[in-house]
């Protein structure tokens, strides 16, 4: 938290700043498209499947080697549909499919099964996709199931055990439908300090519901239980905004039938950075525990909530081990290989309005790239940097 920073966050930059960067976009996106449709983002592909890039210090150009290790993507999703709670609520499932074709026809498709057992295999394969989705809403049976199946896409779903057995969505969808409803033209809520936001159409007020959001992941998950309990008093949630988001148990077990896997993803959604050690037997253990007994099938894979190297901890995946685990996802971006910590690994998120030329050619320049070339930021740290996407890692 910067110490000059006014005490009144604009969370919308300028008309000029925008319109500049707007403009910016547009033509991004014209580049992408145009090497799309010529076939340039098909050519990285062939180029990524044999080689890769290299950056060394002290030069500008990255040389080019022939790749040697296996590369492993795993795409992040969390809804698929345009309508409910607003975040991660735009991707169509036209485009959704249209993504799942996509990986069908041009790369090799793993589930999360296969992908960790490829990974200590450490044999040289094609670069490889696995599909993960997060939280568990309803629409990924209602919208994305027909296509999964569609395409055999064997994807793995992280479930949130709380939500599961009340149907109720996890914390912070209250507090994104609590702003987006809220009246008046600003908001006082106290995170570090007082914070006055003015609010404003429905895109600042999911910015700024993302802001509050980033701040309760930085504190002790007692303090944000508590802090929710509060500021649901003020600004209370009509039961129906809420209702019928979330998959049934009937739903996953149909969808387990139809080849879909499942993953534990904690019994409440807390940063798992600020859980004490003494609740890791209930949101670490108990979680896997619950899917076990409703899915009747081993539970091995863990998704860390919101998955920024500040919401994990060695301490937490210390546990993960000693549980019986086999895998851990974080939202680090970057691609795995066998020197990856299978307890760290890396995904890419795949935004909600990314257009199937971005899709491929982020997938294209990621299998090019070197080892571990990819940042890892957490994009999370300070309330004063600009919320400058709808990308959330929830
Ligand atoms: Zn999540």
């Amino acid at each position: 938290m910067s110490a000059e920073l006014s005490s009144k966050i604009t969370v919308s930059r300028s008309p000029r700043t925008r319109r500049l960067a707007g403009i910016r976009e547009r033509v991004r996106r014209s580049v992408i498209n145009i090497m799309y449709r010529v076939g340039l983002v098909r050519f990285v592909e062939r180029v990524a499947s044999r080689f890769e890039l290299r950056r060394s210090t002290g030069s500008r150009l990255p040389s080019v080697r022939r790749r040697i290790t296996p590369k492993f993507a795993i795409l992040c999703y969390h809804r698929v549909g345009t309508d409910g709670v607003p975040l991660f609520s735009h991707l169509k499932p036209n485009e959704f499919e249209s993504q799942m074709r996509y990986l069908r026809k041009h790369y090799r498709v793993a589930s999360l099964d296969q992908l960790c057992r490829e990974l200590q295999e450490a044999r040289l394969v094609e670069p490889t996709v696995a599909v993960t989705f997060d939280d568990g809403y309803r629409d990924l049976y209602t919208q994305a199931f027909p296509a999964l199946q569609k395409y055999r896409i064997p994807a793995t779903i992280y479930l949130i055990g709380r939500c599961m057995e009340t149907g109720e969505p996890p914390w912070y969808d209250r507090i994104f439908v609590a702003v987006k409803n809220a009246p008046g033209n600003t908001l006082e809520v106290q995170l570090d300090r007082l914070r006055r936001f003015e609010l404003g159409p429905a895109e600042v007020r999911l910015q700024i519901a993302w802001q509050i959001v980033c701040y309760l992941r930085t504190i002790s998950d007692p303090s944000r239980r508590a802090w929710c309990a509060k500021f649901e008093q003020v600004l209370p949630v009509q039961p129906a905004e809420l209702a019928e988001r979330m998959l049934t148990w009937e739903q996953v077990r149909e969808m387990q039938k139809g080849g879909v896997l499942f993953g534990a993803h904690t019994m409440s959604h807390p940063a798992v950075s600020q859980l004490d050690p003494s609740d890791f037997d209930e949101e670490l253990l108990r979680s896997r525990r619950l899917l076990e007994e409703r899915l009747g099938v081993p539970v091995t894979d863990f998704a860390y909530p919101f998955g920024k190297h500040s919401d994990t901890n060695s301490v937490a995946e210390e546990f993960l081990v000693r549980a019986g685990y086999r895998s851990a996802v974080t939202t680090v971006e970057g691609y795995n290989q066998p020197t990856t910590n299978p307890f760290r690994l890396r995904r890419i998120q795949i935004d909600d309005s990314v257009s199937m030329a971005s899709f491929a050619l982020t997938l294209g320049r990621l299998f090019l790239e070197s080892p571990d070339p990819l940042k890892s930021t957490d994009g999370m740290d300070d309330l004063s940097m600009q919320v400058q996407q709808r990308r959330c890692e929830v």
